[in-house]
């Protein structure tokens, strides 16, 4: 399994479980968690080369995310329960867990829901204890951690998007030469005037500032 498959079921997992948890608290925590699950499924479902829209859904299950745990702050702290720091003992214990997306790379409902009752019962003593302020603190930490690795998804997926555009653009690129003179990269140019004139040869991009070319080898 790519490390690209394998992340993508690690933060469909951990929205899962932050709703499946989530859903214990009645009302906005719910809701968000709910519909931030919704936005990554809707996401993982895309296809590779959808990787504006992938962005865009990750964004806001992202933002719905954040107001989930905005939701569960204020809930502890109406409920006269302290929010955990990143010191504390129980936050580093729930850090250290790994999440183990399915083993045999597939998707679907079925395989989802196995990852899901298997760390349902690594993260149950914290997420469904009885006691408020492990169940909430818990869920803030595990949302955290998605979000950590959602921000890191919409960079991947950003920088993702800008070589798709660089490619469109120019085509050549991924083979070209470096220019001989100044050691820029070259793009394919065709020539308008001489005795050469419609001819192809690749050219500096630093051009006009460097007149570096190379002939065409091999029919590239
Ligand atoms: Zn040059």
């Amino acid at each position: 399994m790519d490390a690209k498959t394998n992340r993508q079921q690690e933060w469909l997992l951990l929205g899962t479980l932050v709703a499946v948890f989530g859903s214990r608290f009645v009302g906005r925590i719910c809701d968000h968690a709910h519909d931030a699950r919704f936005f990554l499924k809707t996401a993982a479902g895309l296809a590779d080369d959808e990787t504006e829209r992938k962005r865009r859904l990750i964004g806001q299950a992202d933002s719905l995310l954040s107001r989930m745990m905005n939701e569960t702050e204020l809930l502890l702290m109406s409920c006269g329960c302290a929010i955990w720091s990143e010191e504390d003992e129980r936050y580093l214990e729930m850090m250290a867990q790994r999440i183990e997306p399915s083993e045999d790379g597939a998707d679907g409902a079925a395989v989802l829901s196995r990852a899901v009752l298997k760390e349902r019962e690594r993260f149950g003593r914290w997420l469904l204890a009885e006691d408020m302020s492990l169940a909430l603190n818990g869920l803030l930490v595990l949302a955290g951690r998605l979000r950590r690795l959602l921000r890191y998804e919409r960079k991947r997926l950003a920088e993702e998007t800008d070589e798709a555009k660089h490619r469109a653009l120019f085509p050549e690129a991924a083979d070209a030469p470096s220019c001989p003179v100044c050691g820029s990269p070259m793009r394919l140019r065709t020539a308008k005037s001489g005795a050469n004139a419609g001819s192809r040869f690749w050219g500096c991009t630093q051009y006009p500032a460097c007149r570096g070319v190379r002939e065409i080898i091999d029919g590239m």
